[in-house]
């Protein structure tokens, strides 16, 4: 079973994702509280996706990813925010999230986007090369790990795929639309912005100056590039 973290304090909110996650084939681990939620991961190393509520009553929901990340690369997570958060969805991000849906959020959305994630997690790598380089970059696409000079980078599933996406295209200008229905799925239901955020934050891993980029550049009005 595809277990997946439901981290809420709202019994009725967690109930009903709780339901809509079953009804859709996944085995949802519940934790009402942050302290709870970091425990379930310890005793459930097999859960992949965590979703975190930001409010709750006693460590906000960005210290639980931010917790979770510090040991964790690999794991999925999704923030639940509420609509005034506009600018928590921003900061999530920065924290280590891949991606985030905003209460009241449908049934169908918020699977569409654990459905998304899992693929990203999952996927045959058996047909491809095992490793990609460019330049100082050197991409192990069986571990999903990047090296740049020799060091490596840690970086968010949502990241490594992007990194992907562009050193299989190189000098190629990629639009953001491309990205995100390549990364996120055709059926996101989110925002563009959202790709912007993550290239932000890959700059800062990759780039020698994130202030003038070099490896990521803007095409403008247009998406992103992978070339030096
Ligand atoms: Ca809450």
């Amino acid at each position: 079973m595809k277990k997946v973290l439901v981290l809420e304090d709202e019994a009725s909110i967690r109930s009903f994702v709780v339901i809509n996650l079953k009804r859709s084939g996944y085995e949802p681990i519940e934790a009402a509280t942050g302290a709870e939620a970091l425990e379930q991961l310890r005793k459930n190393p097999d859960i992949r996706v965590a979703l975190l509520d930001i409010m709750l009553p006693d460590i906000d929901g960005f210290e639980v990813c931010r917790q979770i990340r510090a040991t964790d690369s690999k794991i999925g997570i999704i923030m639940l925010t509420a609509r005034t958060q506009e600018m928590d969805k921003v900061t999530g991000l920065m924290t280590g999230a891949d991606d985030y849906v905003t209460k009241p959020f449908s049934p169908t959305e918020l699977t569409a986007r654990i459905d998304a994630l899992y693929r990203r997690l999952g996927g045959d790598v058996s047909e491809e090369a095992a490793e990609i380089t460019s330049g100082p970059f050197r991409l192990n696409v069986r571990n999903r790990t990047l090296e740049k000079d020799g060091q490596r980078i840690k970086l968010t599933q949502v990241e490594y795929s992007i990194m992907k996406m562009f050193m299989d295209n190189p000098g190629k200008a990629l639009s953001r639309e491309d990205i995100l229905n390549a990364v996120w799925g055709r059926n996101y239901f989110g925002e563009l912005k959202i790709v912007d955020v993550n290239i932000r934050r890959l700059r800062i891993k990759v780039e020698d100056d994130p202030t003038n980029p070099t490896y990521i550049t803007t095409v403008w009005g247009y998406g992103y590039k992978w070339g030096f």
